[in-house]
């Protein structure tokens, strides 16, 4: 049976973390035919690629994100209510050809809420943001009830056309958009401060005035400093990083935190049950999902002799992990050297081997593996590392390999059947350095490409394994 196959797009869609989700709700629901992938779709191929998903027997679904959120509707069947008031789809559900089109990141807000016991029918809230994300917060809020919102926004007309809209369908909540801080004196105190902006992520340190979150955040509080309740809450939105500037001020005057990471959680898992209906277990796997989401494996990749064995247990210790040694791994489950399964079963017996054993491991938090350095040859396995967590490039020159080869050839089928390679006949692995350096380089460029598409590549030839793992820690 083909499998059921579902997919992230929009553009840039190569950081998501939703090709992960997905992998690790289908592995631990123990669902083995089902695939996800991140496609990276361009606005003027939207149209072509809803139509290709509409004929296509196997797509149940789609996750949607910047930039096709809001263009998408117009393609779709039918919209649920949130969706149209909203204005925004993040989920499509295939259901016998036709698209329908769901938000769920509706249902991943309530349950933060809900979650963290806070209850804000008849409150007063604060909301930065007027965008995609603020108008699914707006709509929670009118739907609960809250008795008074208001936008701050840079953009001051697209905060006022975002409360005018949620002013008409929720007449029981006052929806105000403000231009700027202090806001008007209000008799209620605010209990919910929310951040629907990307200021504090990953990759926006500033406001579009240059201002460092940090200092943005500081100033911000201190003017609502007299209208905060003493139990309020801050919710950021933001799940990368954990510890948003929004928190870290937050947290500094008492005010409850609120990540982005529970909504992101909530909102996968319902999507999974548009898709595939309820399950038993998923409530049972959202904290391992989230646990696994904080603490992502990470993968070193690069050619043998780079240092992955090396750097990997210091690496691992420094960030209190566990080491795993893919090559270590295979030897002791399968009771074979690794020359041994060369020898007997040839690289594409090898090959499989090692995507068995990389399958079982790469879902497992707080842990850094070493991969061998054929392991991205193999399409499947690279898409799963890559799905999996973050890939690390350990790069070196091609002398300073064939130097930390030397060391141990004897543990290097690979470099030995290179060396041994009949159209280099000259080489003598003892004395030939020169043609070796050339051979290698050949070989090392046929890999480089695999090696390359990792975000996180360090250059390794003049550096310690200390310092390496130094850059490592500042850079992911
Ligand atoms: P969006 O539609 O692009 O809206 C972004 C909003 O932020 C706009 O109001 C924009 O102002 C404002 N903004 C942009 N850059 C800013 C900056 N440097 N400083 C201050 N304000 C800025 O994006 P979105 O879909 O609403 O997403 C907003 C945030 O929510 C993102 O960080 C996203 O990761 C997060 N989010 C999280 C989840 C989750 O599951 N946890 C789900 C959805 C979204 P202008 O109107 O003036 O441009």
């Amino acid at each position: 049976m083909n499998p059921a196959r579902a997919a992230v797009i929009g553009n840039p869609v190569s950081q998501s973390l939703s090709p992960g989700i997905f992998l690790f709700i289908s592995h631990h629901l123990k669902i083995s035919n089902f695939d996800y992938d991140a496609e990276k779709v361009e606005p003027e191929n939207l149209d072509k690629f809803i139509t290709n998903v509409k004929k296509d027997q196997n797509t149940i679904g789609l996750n949607v994100t910047i930039p096709h959120k809001e263009s998408v509707l117009s393609k779709l069947d039918q919209l649920t209510p949130e969706v149209r008031l909203i204005g925004a789809a993040n989920v499509i559900q295939k259901s016998k050809h036709r698209l329908i089109g769901h938000n769920t990141d509706v249902h991943g807000i309530e349950r933060t809420l809900e979650k963290h016991k806070c209850h804000i029918t008849g409150k007063r809230v604060f909301v930065l943001g007027a965008g995609g994300a603020a108008r699914a917060v707006a709509f929670v809020l009118g739907t609960q009830k809250a008795k008074q919102v208001e936008f701050l926004n840079n953009n001051f007309d697209r905060a006022e056309a975002l409360s005018q809209s949620f002013a008409q369908a929720f007449p029981t909540t006052q929806f105000r958009a403000i231009s700027q801080l202090p806001p008007e004196k209000s008799t209620d105190p605010i209990h919910l401060l929310i951040n629907s902006t990307p200021l504090g992520m990953k990759g926006h340190p500033t406001t579009k005035k240059g201002e460092l979150a940090s200092d943005y955040f500081a100033r911000f509080y201190d003017s609502l400093s007299h209208s905060i309740s003493k139990n309020a809450y801050a919710f950021d939105l933001i799940y990368r990083p954990e510890q948003t500037p929004f928190l870290l001020t937050a947290k500094k005057l008492g005010i409850t935190p609120m990540g982005g990471l529970d909504m992101l959680v909530e909102q996968a898992i319902q999507t999974w049950r548009i898709w595939q209906g309820p399950h038993p277990e998923l409530d049972r796997i959202q904290s391992q999902l989230m646990d696994y989401l904080k603490h992502r494996p990470l993968f070193l990749s690069g050619f043998m002799g780079v240092g992955k064995t090396t750097i990997g247990p210091i690496l691992a210790k420094k960030m209190g992990w566990q080491f795993l040694d893919i090559d270590s791994l295979i030897e002791q489950k399968s009771g074979m050297s690794i020359s041994q399964i060369f020898e007997t079963q040839g690289e594409s017996g090898f090959r499989e081997i090692e995507h068995k054993i990389i399958s079982q491991y790469c879902l497992k938090p707080r842990t850094v593996i070493a991969l061998g350095g054929g392991a991205l040859s193999i399409l499947s396995t690279r898409k799963m590392i890559e799905k999996s967590g973050q890939l690390i490039f350990l790069a070196a020159q091609p002398e300073t390999l064939l130097e930390r080869l030397k060391a141990q050839p004897n543990h290097r089928p690979l470099l030995k059947k290179i060396l041994a390679k009949p159209n280099f006949p000259r080489i003598d692995p003892r004395t030939d350095i020169d043609a070796q350096i050339v051979h290698l380089t050949s070989f090392l460029r046929q890999r480089e490409t695999d090696y390359n598409r990792a975000p996180l590549r360090i250059d390794t030839d003049n550096l310690t394994p200390e310092m390496v793992v130094q850059q490592i820690v500042e850079k992911i």
